[in-house]
């Protein structure tokens, strides 16, 4: 009784054998176009790269305070003092002529006037899209609505820690 492991082993490994001879062929020829592809494949990654990169600072520009703004909503009426007078707040964009406060990040009315601020620390009043404060150095940025005020120069005690 011949050994039929020895023949199974056999019809494997000639199997084994062409079937390797087979990938060969199929792969061997395609690894010169692979390379010559990948350029083309990279070329997309990078595209990709970019585009993320371009698309964050769309975002940012988004985010950031516009200057032009073309429909200005939820602007409130100014409030008025006791002889009945415009009484202009403090850190928020307004204009004297409209008699109204605009949004955060606001710097124009809708016709394209220049809004004006009042500086929360020293109560000087510049133009709304210039974010320091020429008086006191306050800076005033303005991201999503929220309100962040922050003196110039380091935190006091910073540098002693330092
Ligand atoms: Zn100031």
């Amino acid at each position: 009784m011949p050994p039929v492991s020895g023949d199974l082993a056999t019809s494997i490994q000639q199997a084994w054998s062409g079937l390797l001879d087979l990938v060969s062929k199929v792969v061997s020829p395609d690894w010169g176009a692979l390379v010559a592809l990948i350029p083309l494949a990279v070329a997309p990654l990078v595209g990709l790269l970019l585009l993320a990169l371009l698309g964050r600072w769309v975002i940012f520009g988004l985010l950031r305070p516009r200057a032009k703004v073309r429909r200005v909503e939820g602007a409130r009426a100014m409030e008025r003092d006791a002889d009945g007078r415009p009484a202009p707040p403090v850190g928020a964009p307004f204009s004297l002529r409209t008699g109204l406060v605009y949004p955060f990040g606001t710097a124009r009315t809708d016709d394209g006037e220049d809004l004006a601020v009042i500086c929360p620390m020293c109560r000087v009043e510049r133009p709304a899209q210039i974010q320091t404060c020429g008086n006191c150095g306050l800076v005033l940025t303005v991201r999503r609505g929220i309100e962040i005020a922050r003196p110039a120069g380091p935190p006091p005690g910073g540098a002693a820690i330092a």
